[in-house]
């Protein structure tokens, strides 16, 4: 009675949960950061192996990360550094004031 049916995929996209805001995106729209030995930095390649979390490309969600649930997610503590370097990362990106037109919209299906 185990006879398998063809699965009708909806072609797959790797979903990620944001730490800030809690929601499922795909993958692509989100920064990882991740815990090496070396300390906690951010995976441009999606490559470092490690404990990884991941965080929106919106600022909100980095500020909230930044409060403690990054570090939480990481089960680490963030090293002034670590923090340093976040921050500055986050000051680059756009500030998103209630979903209000940024320029480039993320495309909600
Ligand atoms: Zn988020």
């Amino acid at each position: 009675m185990t006879k398998k049916k063809p699965v009708k995929r909806v072609k797959h996209v790797p979903q990620r949960t944001c730490v800030g805001c809690r929601e499922t995106l795909p993958k692509r729209t989100m920064i990882r950061i991740v815990r090496t030995v070396e300390g906690v930095q951010m995976d441009m390649t999606g490559k470092l192996a490690g404990r990884g979390a991941y965080l929106h490309d919106r600022r909100e969600c980095w500020e909230r990360g930044l409060k403690g649930v990054l570090a939480h997610a990481l089960k680490t503590t963030l090293k002034n550094e670590e923090r340093t370097m976040l921050e500055e990362f986050m000051s680059t990106l756009p500030q998103d004031a209630e979903g209000a037109g940024a320029a480039d919209n993320h495309v909600t299906v």
